[in-house]
């Protein structure tokens, strides 16, 4: 079993460790994992990492370090194959009834390895039609079972459920917990720093930012921009179509291409390809979107630093830097509106040009 205080040696629990040490987040998990009761709901809002603050508390209570990240036992836990740790997951839009019912039988087996069985449910705003089963399943567990939910918001079709769990609050990260987050995921510093200033209180977007690598070859694309500018036409044209070629895949254009193969997307997790459930493959599809206005924000983003460094080097004229500005501005707030990425790049450039040339 896992101490029931942190050790005296080092006075803090190892799971304080894969949460980056939110001080008001892991003060709230210690506090109850000194006397655990049986459920609990993290919420806060998209990308505030609540998963993986259930995900280091089930570690916590499993491990025998109490949660050090790295043993069979967290390692097991992280890829949802330990025994007494289950992640339920769900193949539609909403946790169907019957995949609740799965929970029920689950929740009535006694912990194979440990003395406590954890059920860790995601996406809680999302049990609309389960909730009724899953509230008989929370009163009717053993003390031996812990359920650790997370949601979003708690529409009312939760409230019973979410009034019989203990709610800890998972506020969005502050910047500099994004980037050593990143930083603890063996992210290099200056992709790190980017990946932060173009989402720097998400840790879902700032992730997918960082591991993308067509999202680095796009802003160092963007950073040669003003260089490649020129008054011919075609040379323009090729540089903008560059530019679109580096942003990731249209995620609607590939769902669509994809549903009339009416076959799955699949992604590649460490050299294994996995066929994604339906669920998945919109929160793919969401995550992707994001990526491909992010990328674009943090090309233009780019695009402005050159042009303020070579003002400070005296290379612009500070009115050529302010008329610049101006140009990014509009294109960001397009950009804010879903304008159409293409039309977007090549007013920039051929803009740009007319103010170089
Ligand atoms: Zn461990």
């Amino acid at each position: 079993m896992p101490p029931k205080s942190p050790p005296a040696s080092t006075g803090r629990y190892p799971f304080e460790d894969l949460l980056l040490n939110r001080p008001g987040l892991t003060r709230d998990i210690r506090m109850h994992l000194g006397r655990l009761g049986q459920s609990y709901l993290f919420i806060g809002p998209s990308g505030s990492g609540k998963f993986l603050a259930a995900k280091a508390m089930a570690k916590a209570i499993l491990c025998p370090d109490g949660g050090c990240g790295s043993c069979g036992v967290c390692l097991a836990i992280e890829d949802g194959s330990h025994p007494d740790c289950t992640i339920v997951t769900r193949d539609g839009a909403t946790l169907s009834v019957e995949e609740a019912r799965g929970v029920v039988s689950v929740a009535s087996i006694a912990p194979a390895l440990s003395e406590k069985r954890v059920i860790i449910l995601p996406e809680a705003h999302l049990f609309e039609r389960s909730a009724p089963v899953l509230l008989k399943v929370l009163e009717e567990a053993t003390t031996s079972t812990i359920f650790l939910l997370s949601a979003e918001a708690i529409p009312l079709y939760i409230v019973p459920l979410a009034s019989r769990c203990v709610r800890i609050d998972v506020p969005l990260p502050k910047k500099n917990e994004v980037f050593d987050y990143l930083l603890s995921l063996g992210i290099e510093d200056s992709v790190a720093e980017l990946a932060t200033s173009v989402s720097p209180n998400r840790l879902d977007r700032a992730y997918a930012f960082a591991t993308s690598p067509d999202a680095q070859s796009a802003i160092s694309l963007w950073g040669s921009v003003i260089e490649r500018l020129s008054d011919n036409p075609e040379k323009l044209a090729v540089l903008c179509g560059e530019l679109e070629s580096t942003l990731p895949a249209n995620p609607t254009n590939r769902a669509r291409t994809h549903k009339r193969n009416s076959a799955k997307l699949q992604v590649d997790k460490d050299g294994v390809s996995q066929v994604l459930s339906s669920d998945q493959q919109a929160q793919l599809i969401r995550l992707e979107r994001r990526l491909r206005s992010d990328v674009l924000r943090a090309g233009l983003e780019s695009v402005l630093k050159t042009v303020v460094q070579k003002g400070s080097r005296g290379e612009v004229t500070p009115e050529t830097v302010g008329q610049v500005e101006e140009l990014i501005l509009t294109a960001s707030s397009q950009l804010k509106r879903n304008g159409n990425e293409t039309v977007l790049i090549r007013a920039l450039v051929f803009a740009l040009s007319s103010l170089f040339f």
